[in-house]
């Protein structure tokens, strides 16, 4: 048995190095870049206008005011898209200008529309009623984003927000590591698809799809694998099947320590290294961890709620490495327990809490590793060290899956 650090560490040296493929912006959410990224433009890529209103010349309005407007002759109109193409802006002149239109040549401010009126009895001339400041009301170029400037680094999550300045910059595509392809194989004489007929002594199959949404969470591609039997020859053919598709299979049950549990036999019987078997985590310790080739087996036991803990805690970090990504502390927040968290075991309990809006951190429900009923309400988990009671108003970290 092994602490759950080693097998991290143990799982993040066996796994393949990225491998990059092309990704268009609009598939990349979520992924991670492969090599830096410089931006190849400005932005803005040119002075324009933060408001509707006027160019103008900032020394021309020096002494304008709602009493003594000074009056401008609005010589055309730039509309955003277009650039004004006349001789520079001179004194006395002004022109139409909008949020977003290029700045003309020779002005060097911009008086919004609301300090403005059109003059009573003179056409196209306008009366500023304010002065403007030099610059005022300009966006300068690269004021925003410097061409060349590094925007992000090799292996940076392509989050929304930076997904939104390469497509401004007009990156259209990204190198992004490959996703891994995860099957999944759910072993027990006892499991019936849901929709099906049970009979006594069956009952329903969770684990498949239960880990397929958490694999598409975290950039992998689940393939749900059809139910295997408790016996070697069929687990074994499964397993086979499995990695002739897939980077990384993922089985739940079948890998404890009873006649009936496969996993680990099936596996060596096609060549498979076990790196190690059983973590000492609650609930969970009946993992395994293999590779065969450059593909890994993650055998998890078939407690749901084990088998959830255990693909958080060691799958789920390396289908991120997979991609090039890391797992990193945004996967976890900080909060405060409303009551407090007992341990009476002598493993580390992972236990199921909510965490709410506010911070606050209280248990789930009944935390035996068969019982499904506390995810109803959870939504992250708190390692609780062995013989430990954490107190109500303690600051814990949480693991937020939801
Ligand atoms: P095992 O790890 O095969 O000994 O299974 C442990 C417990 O988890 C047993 O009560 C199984 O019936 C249950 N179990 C195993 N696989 C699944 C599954 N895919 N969905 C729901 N329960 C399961
Ligand atoms: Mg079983």
């Amino acid at each position: 048995m092994i602490e759950l650090e080693e097998a991290q560490k143990r799982i993040q040296q066996a796994l393949p190095a990225p491998q990059p493929e092309t990704a268009t912006l609009s598939e990349a959410a979520g992924r991670y870049v492969i090599g830096a990224i410089a931006a190849p433009m400005s932005l803005p890529p040119f002075d324009n206008s933060a408001m509707d209103g006027y160019a103008v010349l900032a020394t021309d309005l020096r002494s304008a005011s709602l009493e003594n407007p000074v009056a401008l002759r609005q010589i055309g109109r730039v509309p955003a898209g277009q650039v004004h193409d006349g001789p520079p802006l001179a004194s006395g002149q002004c022109l139409r200008i909008f949020t977003g239109s290029p700045l003309p040549a020779g002005a060097d401010a911009v008086i919004m529309q609301e300090d403005t009126r059109p003059a009573a009895n003179a056409e196209d001339t306008i009366e500023c009623l304010d002065s403007v400041k030099p610059w005022e009301h300009i966006r300068l170029s690269g004021e925003d984003v410097k061409a060349g400037a590094n925007l992000l680094h090799d292996r940076d999550r392509l989050t929304l927000g930076r997904i939104s300045v390469l497509s401004a910059v007009g990156i259209p595509e990204v190198v992004v590591g490959r996703r891994p392809i995860v099957g999944l194989v759910a072993t027990g004489d006892e499991l019936k698809q849901p929709g099906d007929d049970l009979k006594p002594g069956e009952i329903f199959e969770s684990n498949r799809l239960t880990l397929a949404q958490f694999i598409a969470r975290s950039g992998g591609v689940p393939i749900s694998l059809p139910l295997v039997p408790d016996r070697l020859d069929a687990t074994v053919d499964a397993l086979r099947s499995a990695f002739d598709q897939c980077d990384i299979v993922i089985t739940s049950g079948g890998a404890s320590v009873g006649e009936m549990d496969f996993v680990k036999e099936a596996f060596a019987a096609l060549g498979g290294t076990q790196e190690f078997w059983r973590v000492r985590i609650k609930p969970g310790k009946p993992f395994v961890f293999g590779s065969l080739g450059e593909k890994l087996l993650f055998g998890l036991p078939g407690n749901p709620v084990s088998a959830i803990v255990t693909f958080l805690m060691l799958a789920r970090p390396a289908i991120v490495q997979f991609q090039g990504g890391s797992e990193n502390e945004d996967s976890f927040i900080s909060g405060t327990l409303t009551e407090p968290l007992v341990n009476h075991g002598n493993r580390r309990h992972f236990v199921r809490v909510k965490i709410d809006g506010n911070g606050g951190v209280r248990q789930a429900g009944l935390q035996a590793s068969h019982a499904l009923g506390a995810l109803l309400d959870a939504n992250g988990l708190v390692d609780t060290p062995p013989e430990t009671t954490i107190p109500a108003g303690e600051k814990v970290r949480v693991f937020r899956w939801d």
